[in-house]
């Protein structure tokens, strides 16, 4: 069996191309086949298109959770409850064209046990968004210990087995496409060109894209802690070479008094800038540790329709 799990929040307009298409394309791979519509705390009619979907096809099933969560906990809260010995993920407003499906499919039938979806192009890289979308990852590969990760989002398909191991990781602050590539086994991508949205504004505000760029990075490395400790000592060692200077030219008898109020209180506010700099990304991290130690769930299940 086949799992496709689509996390939806207030995606009314999309919806019913969306279940047209995603059960057209699983149509085609001669296996049986469910949907998971996570619906994260949608406020539209989301929740009612899901149920009478359900009503006409009881394969397309419906977990709702009991307020929004946001994208990657709908997406794992879906896994969680995925049966399919194969599980595919997607976004629920047709950036991920379904007609994808069939070929991701044919990837695993090959042996592959994660076939991820890598963008060829993208449509939606208009704007300060779109500047973000492309900037992400040549930098997540600089900054992570992901040097490989593709340009790739929540696209794709992952084996039972990558899937049962996916199950097990605890983390809260998650970055999906990462750890899937964390996770190993046999990988493969195939190539797509990205649609914008087909309708509806985007659901994830510019801060929930910054936090989970920042989740992307931080949880895969801890390499701007070192950053931090070698601007440390870079400025140390300048520090040191000017005091150094200084009391040779007055052993020498010149004046060192060549430095003026302006230039103390600019050095002053920019060491003052890299201290709170490093703070902070210290604090992103203590921030981190944080929340993970709360061991609060990461998604609450309100209603469950034609899954157990
Ligand atoms: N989404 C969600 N919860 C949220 C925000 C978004 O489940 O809090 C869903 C949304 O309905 C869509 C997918 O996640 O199906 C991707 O969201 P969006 O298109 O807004 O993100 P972007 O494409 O801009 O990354
Ligand atoms: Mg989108």
């Amino acid at each position: 069996m086949l799992s496709a799990v689509i996390p939806i929040y207030n995606e009314q307009e999309n919806l019913p191309e969306l279940i047209r298409r995603v059960s057209a394309s699983l149509e085609q791979a001669d296996a049986d086949w469910e949907v998971i519509f996570v619906d994260d705390g949608s406020r539209d009619s989301s929740t009612q298109i899901i149920r009478a979907a359900h009503a006409a096809q009881p394969r397309i099933k419906l977990l709702a959770l009991s307020r929004n969560f946001g994208h990657q906990p709908a997406i794992t809260a879906g896994i969680h409850h995925a049966k399919g010995s194969a599980v595919i993920l997607l976004d629920g407003d047709l950036q991920d064209p379904p007609e994808l499906i069939p070929e991701l499919v044919a990837k695993w039938k090959e042996g592959f046990q994660v076939v991820m979806a890598k963008r060829r192009s993208r449509a939606d890289s208009a704007g300060t968004r779109g500047l973000g979308f492309r900037l992400f990852y040549p930098l997540l590969r600089r900054v992570s210990d992901l040097p490989d990760a593709p340009d790739a989002g929540i696209f794709g398909l992952m084996d039972r087995a990558v899937v049962d191991q996916f199950n097990r990781l605890p983390e809260r602050n998650r970055f999906i496409p990462g750890l899937r590539v964390w996770l190993g086994f046999k990988q493969t991508s195939v190539e797509y060109d990205r649609q914008d949205r087909a309708a509806g504004q985007p659901k994830q505000t510019l801060g929930r894209l910054i936090k989970y760029a920042l989740d992307a990075m931080l949880s895969f490395s801890t390499r701007p802690l070192r950053w931090a400790t070698w601007l440390g000592f870079t400025c140390a060692g300048f520090g040191f070479v000017i005091a150094i200077v200084y009391i040779v030219r007055r052993m020498m008898g010149v004046d060192p008094a060549a430095i003026g109020f302006t230039t103390l209180f600019t050095m002053m506010i920019f060491l003052g800038g890299i201290q709170l700099i490093t703070i902070g990304i210290l604090g992103e991290y203590i921030g981190r540790i944080y929340e993970e130690l709360k061991q609060r769930p990461l998604y609450i299940v309100q209603e469950r329709v034609g899954l157990d």
